[in-house]
């Protein structure tokens, strides 16, 4: 017997998929902090790796954008910002998965936008409080089209860069990820059991910064795509 529900259950978000009329449909959302070493000396934090694991955060899977869309400036925030991202689009999952094989679960990569309420994120951080709703408000992840890695492989270098209004603001490169793709899925996988479905944000470079209203911030990430986010008034 199917299930009934006292009112009709929410659409499942989706992200495009390049050339290709069916989407991709989202599970879950999780980010990655401090994965460049310059952004996380540019946050005031040194760049750790080896004793320390990796720190995880998530995001609600309707807070996906499509690329190109116009948002409106979020609330209780005057400090917006923009961090380009390579994103990991799984296809497979598992818990407890082996570095060896975490490539065999992504479908696909796609340029994204952390955006983060700074303000927000630094007075919970300072106060020891969970940073949230710093991270995961409404429309908080742009994201560009999908492409498989049937069509791009696993790109391991790479540009990645976003300018706003024109003006570039961030840049960098994949090869300079603290913990690569893999890594990320095989700790992140040792946290929960990952699905079909799931997206994950694998970092910023520096450079990050604000958006205004009536910004217009383009990333790019090469080999992989682009995204574009306006800012609404
Ligand atoms: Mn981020």
């Amino acid at each position: 017997m199917s299930a009934e529900f006292l009112f009709p259950p929410p659409p499942c978000p989706s992200v495009a998929v390049a050339q290709d009329v069916r989407r991709f449909p989202v599970r879950r959302i999780f980010c990655i902090a401090l994965n460049y070493a310059a952004h996380a000396r540019e946050m005031g934090k040194e760049p750790a790796k080896g004793g320390e694991p990796p720190v995880f955060f998530a995001k609600p899977a309707d807070a996906v954008v499509e690329s190109g869309a116009s948002i409106p400036y979020p609330t209780l925030t005057s400090d917006l910002h923009h961090e380009i991202e390579l994103v990991a689009a799984l296809s497979r999952g598992g818990a407890e998965i082996p570095v060896e094989k975490a490539l065999d679960c992504v479908f696909g990569y796609a340029a994204g936008i952390d955006l983060t309420r700074r303000d927000l994120q630094t007075a919970a951080r300072n106060a020891g409080r969970p940073w949230d709703m710093s991270k995961g408000f409404d429309h908080s992840a742009p994201i560009g089209a999908i492409r498989p890695v049937a069509e791009i492989g696993h790109p391991a270098r790479g540009r990645i860069a976003l300018s706003v209004n024109g003006a570039l603001r961030q840049e960098g490169d994949l090869g300079d990820l603290i913990w690569s793709v893999a890594e990320i899925i095989a700790a992140l996988s040792r946290n929960v059991a990952l699905a079909p479905g799931d997206l994950i944000f694998t970092g910023t470079p520096s450079g990050v910064g604000p958006l205004l209203a009536g910004d217009r911030a383009e990333g790019v990430v090469e080999h992989v795509g682009s995204v574009a986010v306006s800012i609404g008034k």
